[in-house]
C-alpha cells in the first residue's frame, strides 16, 4: 500500500518498526503537494524546510526511544489557525502580511503530540462561505471532479485530505464548514461539542458558533486527533472544563441497541434523491448491526437558517472591527486622515462576501432593530436547542443528509445568495444548538461523494465515532480515493 493510503495507526505502527522514516514519509507529503497543488489549489503556504527539519527531530524522538505518540504524522492546518512564523490569511488580503507571533491552542497541542504540520489550507475569506470561492487565493478544486467545488469554508483542508497530501487536516465549522466541505470531498469529518477545543489563536468569525475539529479518512483517525485536540483551555473563556472521552476506546462498542432518530423534514423536497438513496442504504446497515431507527421532529429547524444569517453575521462585523489598518493586516497607501485610513484598508483588504457581512450585522445589531433580528434570532436558537433536548429523550444520535446535493460547479450558484445559504440547511442546528455532529462518506452520485450527517447530545462525541467506526468496518467509501493524484500525473478520474 503507497504510503499515503495509510490510517494513522497504520503509519504509527509502520514507523515503530522502521518500515519508513519521517523523513521519508514527510517528503512524499511534500513531493505530492509540489505535483497536485497547482491544480487542486488547496494549499496557501507550504513550508517545506520546516517540516523536514521536525521530521528529522521525530526520527531522532523515536530512534531515542521517547517520541509523543504521533511523532511524524503529516498533517495541514486551516490557513484560519495562527501559527508562530508562518503566515496566517484566513484567506483573506486583509491577513495576506500577517504573521502571528504564537501558535493557536490547537496547533501547539498538534505539535506537542508529535505531528507535523507541512503547510497551511486554503478557505472561504474568514470562514464566510460553502464553496471556497470566497477565498483571495482563488477556488480550491474538487479532487474527485475538475471544475468542482470542494465545499467549503475548510475547502482546502478537505481537498488536501481526500487528494492524500496529508494524513489528516483541521477545520473550523461555524455553520457546517467542517462537515459540508468533508461531505463533498468524501472524508470524515467531526465538530465536537461547542467548547470541546480550544478557540484560542483561531481567527474568529462567529464566536458563538465557531468550533474547530479534524477532517480525516476515517472515524478512527478523527478519534486519534480528537483526542488530542480536546481539552480545557483557561485562555478561551468558552472552554469546556469537562474531562476529554478516550474516544479511541469506544470505537468498537456494539450497536446492540443503540436508538438513531432521523427528522422526516431532512428528507424530500430539496434533496437529491441519490443521497435520499444512500442514506435508506446505510440505514439498513446500521439496523442490521443492531440498532433502531426512529422518526424524531425538530419542528423549529425551519428557522435555521434566518436566525443563522443574523447571528453569524452579527458577531462577524464585531469581530472583524479589529482591522482597521493599525494592529492587524492591510493598511491602505497614503491615507490623508483617520477616517480615510479606516475607510480604505478595510475596502480593500476585505472581500465582498464579508464586507456584506459586516454590513448585515451592523445593521442588525443597529439600536433600532436589534430587538426585531438579533434577540429574534437568539430565541429562534432556544427553540431549536429545546427541540434537540426533546429527541434526545428518545433517541441517542440523530442521522441524515450532511448537504442537499453533492458538490457543484465552480460557478454554479455564486450569483444565487439564497442557494448558497441553503448548503447549510442540514449542518446550521447543530452549531446554533452547540451539540457535536460529523460527516462520513457513504457513497457516490455521479461521481461525487455523497455524505452522512451524523448528530449527538452534548459532549457524546464517542457514540457518533462509535457508529461511524462501525459503518466503516462494514463499508469502503472512506477508503476509495481519487486516483487522479497518484505523482504519475494529474488525470483526473474515479476510482469504483
Ligand atoms: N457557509 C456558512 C457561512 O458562510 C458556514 C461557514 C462556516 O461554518 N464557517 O457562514
Amino acid at each position: 500500500m503507497s504510503l499515503h493510503e495509510k490510517s494513522i495507526a497504520e503509519i504509527v505502527a509502520a514507523l515503530d518498526s522502521k518500515k519508513f522514516s519521517c523523513r521519508e514519509l514527510v517528503s512524499h507529503h511534500l513531493d505530492r503537494i509540489t505535483e497536485a497543488n497547482g491544480y487542486l489549489n488547496a494549499y496557501i503556504t507550504v513550508d517545506r524546510e520546516k517540516a523536514l527539519t521536525q521530521a528529522d527531530a521525530m526520527d531522532k524522538a523515536r530512534a531515542s526511544g521517547n517520541a509523543p505518540i504521533l511523532a511524524g504524522i503529516p498533517i495541514a492546518h486551516k490557513d484560519i489557525f495562527c501559527t508562530k512564523d508562518i503566515k496566517t490569511s484566513a484567506g483573506s488580503r486583509m491577513l495576506d502580511n500577517f504573521i502571528a507571533p504564537y501558535d493557536a491552542t490547537i496547533v501547539s497541542k498538534l505539535k506537542a503530540a508529535g505531528t507535523i504540520s507541512l503547510g497551511k489550507t486554503n478557505m472561504d475569506e474568514f470562514a464566510m462561505g460553502s464553496s471556497n470561492e470566497n477565498s483571495y487565493y482563488g477556488p480550491v478544486t474538487n479532487p474527485w471532479r475538475k471544475d468542482y467545488i470542494p465545499g467549503g469554508s475548510s475547502g482546502g483542508s478537505a481537498a488536501a485530505v481526500a487528494a492524500r497530501l496529508c494524513v489528516a487536516a483541521t477545520g473550523t465549522d461555524t455553520g457546517g464548514s467542517i462537515r459540508q466541505p468533508a461531505a463533498m470531498c468524501g472524508i470524515t469529518g467531526i465538530k465536537p461539542t461547542y467548547g470541546r477545543i480550544s478557540r484560542w489563536g483561531m481567527i474568529a468569525y462567529a464566536s458563538s458558533l465557531d468550533q474547530a475539529g479534524p477532517l480525516t479518512r476515517s472515524a478512527e483517525d478523527a478519534a486519534i486527533l480528537l483526542e488530542v485536540m480536546s481539552g480545557f483551555d483557561p485562555k478561551d473563556s468558552t472552554s469546556l472544563n469537562r474531562q476529554v472521552p478516550l474516544f479511541t476506546q469506544s470505537l468498537n462498542n456494539s450497536l446492540k441497541g443503540l436508538k438513531i432518530g432521523f427528522c422526516k423534514e431532512h428528507f424530500g423536497k430539496g434533496l437529491s434523491s441519490d443521497i435520499e438513496n444512500a442514506i435508506d442504504i446505510a440505514i439498513k446497515q446500521f439496523e442490521s448491526a443492531g440498532a433502531s431507527i426512529q422518526e424524531i421532529e425538530l419542528p423549529s429547524s425551519k428557522f435555521a437558517i434566518p436566525a443563522y444569517y443574523v447571528i453569524a453575521p452579527a458577531e462577524a462585523s464585531a469581530n472583524l472591527s479589529r482591522y482597521d489598518g493599525v494592529r492587524f493586516g492591510h493598511r491602505c497607501e497614503n491615507p490623508v486622515d483617520l477616517a480615510d485610513m479606516y475607510r480604505r484598508s478595510r475596502s480593500e483588504g476585505f472581500g465582498k462576501e464579508v464586507k456584506q457581512r459586516i454590513m448585515v450585522g451592523s445593521f442588525a445589531l443597529s439600536a433600532g432593530y436589534y430587538d426585531a433580528y438579533y434577540r429574534k434570532a437568539q430565541q429562534i436558537r432556544r427553540l431549536i436547542k429545546n427541540d434537540f433536548l426533546a429527541a434526545f429523550e428518545s433517541v441517542d444520535l440523530i442521522i441524515g443528509p450532511t448537504t442537499p446535493s453533492t458538490a457543484f460547479k465552480i460557478g454554479e450558484k455564486s450569483d444565487d445568495q439564497i442557494e448558497m445559504y441553503l448548503q447549510d440547511i442540514y449542518t446550521i442546528t447543530s452549531n446554533l444548538a452547540g451539540l457535536p455532529a460529523a460527516s462520513i462518506p457513504i457513497g457516490f452520485s455521479k461521481g461525487l461523494p455523497i455524505g452522512l450527517q451524523i448528530i449527538g447530545n452534548y459532549y457524546d462525541e464517542a457514540s457518533i465515532l462509535n457508529l461511524a467506526h462501525q459503518y466503516q468496518q462494514e463499508t469502503n467509501w472512506h477508503k476509495m480515493s481519487p486516483t487522479a493524484f497518484s505523482l504519475e500525473g494529474i488525470q483526473p478520474s474515479i476510482k469504483p
